[in-house]
C-alpha cells in the first residue's frame, strides 16, 4: 500500500481508487496522509480566526443558508471598528491570521473593505485572508496593496454543468478566472468544494481532488455540503450520507494529491461528528484550525447550514477548546503566521505538472 503511495501517479483514476478503498486498508490510506502531512508541513497545527463580518449576499447559490432568496435570515454587516476589535483580541492570542468572510455583495465597498484591511495590518501583527466571492482583478489588486496576504475562494465543484446548477448565473469558468488573477497578483491563494453535493458521482469527487493539485493551491478547504432546510437542496441528502466515512477519504486523498498546501480542518466535520471531526481531520491530513471569532450576537444569523458548531460559544471558549483539542493529539500550536510554505507571496509560482 505505502509502496503504491510512493509511486502514485496524480490521476483521477488514481484518486478514484484511493476514494473506493475499504476497512481495513483505509486505516494505512489515513496513515499515510497523516505521514504525508507530517513530512511537508510538520506537527504545528496553525490557528486562524475567521470573523464572518456580513451574512449580505446577492447571490442565490442553491445550497447556502445565507443565499439572497432566504427572507428568514436577519441581516447585518459590522462597522470598521466591531472588526477591528475583534482582530485585536486574536493577536494576543495563538491566533496570527484573521479570515475576514462575508456573503458576496460588497457590502462594505471594495475601498472601506481595503481601510479595514489597512488599519489591520497596522494596528495588529495578523496576516489577513479575505474570502468575499468573485472580485474583478483591480480589486484583488487594490486590496493586495491594501496587505492583504491571502484570498479564499472554494470552486465548490470542478464539474461545470452541476456548478452551473448551484449557482444561477454564475460560471466555473469565471471562479477559475478569479482564482488565476489571484495567483498571478502573487496573493497566497485558497480553494477547494464541499463533498457529496447533489448530482455530485465519484468521479466527480476524484476530479475535485486533481482540480486542486493541478491549481497548486497554498490552501484547500473542503468539507460535507450539509442540507440547510430554507434551501432548495434542503429536501436533499448528502451523497455519502449512508456512507460518511468518505469525508475522510477525501481528506486524505486531497492531503496525498497535494502534500505542500495548508488544509483545514472545517467546522462542517464538527457539524457531521459532533466534538470529533475536527480532531479526526486533523489526524487525516489537516494542519489548519479556525475558531469562530465573530462576535457572538451575530453568529446565529450566519448559519450556512443547521446545527452549526460554536454558535452559543465566545471567541475565547473557541480558542481555548482549539488549543485543547489541537495538544489532545499531540500536536503543537504554530507559532508566527503560517504562510504558504510555496513561497505565492513572494512570486508567482508556476503550475504544477500534473
Ligand atoms: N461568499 C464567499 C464565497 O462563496 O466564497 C464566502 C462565504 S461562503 C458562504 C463560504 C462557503 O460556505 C462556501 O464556499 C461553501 O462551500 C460553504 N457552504 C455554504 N453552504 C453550505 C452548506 N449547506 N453545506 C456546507 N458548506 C456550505
Amino acid at each position: 500500500m505505502e509502496e503504491t503511495i510512493t509511486h502514485i501517479e496524480y490521476t483521477v483514476e488514481t484518486a478514484q481508487q484511493l476514494l473506493t478503498m475499504e476497512e481495513p486498508d483505509v486505516q494505512m490510506l489515513y496513515k499515510l496522509a497523516d505521514t504525508t502531512r507530517r513530512e511537508h508541513m510538520g506537527d504545528d497545527v496553525y490557528i486562524r480566526g475567521i470573523i464572518e463580518f456580513s451574512n449580505i449576499c446577492a447571490n442565490n447559490c442553491l445550497y447556502c443558508g445565507i443565499r439572497a432568496g432566504n427572507g428568514k435570515v436577519t441581516r447585518y454587516t459590522l462597522s470598521a471598528d466591531e472588526i477591528l476589535e475583534a482582530a485585536s483580541v486574536m493577536a494576543t492570542g495563538h491566533q496570527m491570521t484573521v479570515v475576514l468572510q462575508s456573503g458576496e455583495t460588497p457590502a462594505l465597498g471594495d475601498e472601506a473593505l481595503g481601510a479595514i484591511i489597512r488599519r489591520i495590518k497596522k494596528e495588529t501583527p495578523l496576516a489577513v485572508t479575505v474570502s468575499v466571492g468573485n472580485r474583478p482583478r483591480d480589486t484583488y489588486r487594490y486590496w493586495k496593496e491594501c496587505g492583504m496576504d491571502r484570498y479564499f475562494l472554494r470552486f465548490e465543484t470542478s464539474d461545470p454543468g452541476l456548478f452551473l446548477r448551484l449557482h444561477p448565473g454564475s460560471t466555473l469558468q469565471e471562479r477559475l478566472s478569479c482564482l488565476a488573477d489571484l495567483q498571478d497578483l502573487g496573493v497566497q491563494t485558497g480553494s477547494g468544494f464541499m463533498i457529496g453535493l447533489p448530482g455530485e458521482t465519484l468521479h466527480i469527487l476524484a476530479q475535485n481532488i486533481l482540480l486542486c493539485r493541478e491549481l497548486d493551491l497554498d490552501m484547500i478547504g473542503i468539507g460535507p455540503f450539509i442540507p440547510h432546510p430554507d434551501t432548495p437542496l434542503g429536501e436533499k441528502k448528502n451523497t455519502y450520507d449512508d456512507n460518511r466515512e468518505m469525508f475522510f477519504k477525501a481528506l486524505a486523498v486531497l492531503r496525498i494529491f497535494n502534500p505542500d498546501a495548508h488544509i483545514p480542518a472545517t467546522t462542517a466535520y464538527d457539524a457531521v461528528f459532533p466534538g470529533k471531526g475536527r480532531d479526526l481531520a486533523l489526524q487525516r491530513g489537516a494542519n489548519i484550525f479556525m475558531p469562530n471569532n465573530t462576535p457572538a450576537c451575530y453568529r446565529k444569523d450566519y448559519l450556512l447550514y443547521p446545527d452549526k458548531p460554536g454558535v452559543d460559544d465566545s471567541a475565547d471558549q473557541c480558542l481555548g477548546s482549539a488549543v485543547v483539542r489541537i495538544r489532545a493529539l499531540g500536536r503543537t500550536v504554530g507559532k508566527g503566521p503560517g504562510h504558504s510554505i510555496k513561497g505565492a507571496c513572494v512570486a508567482p509560482s508556476p503550475g504544477k505538472a500534473v
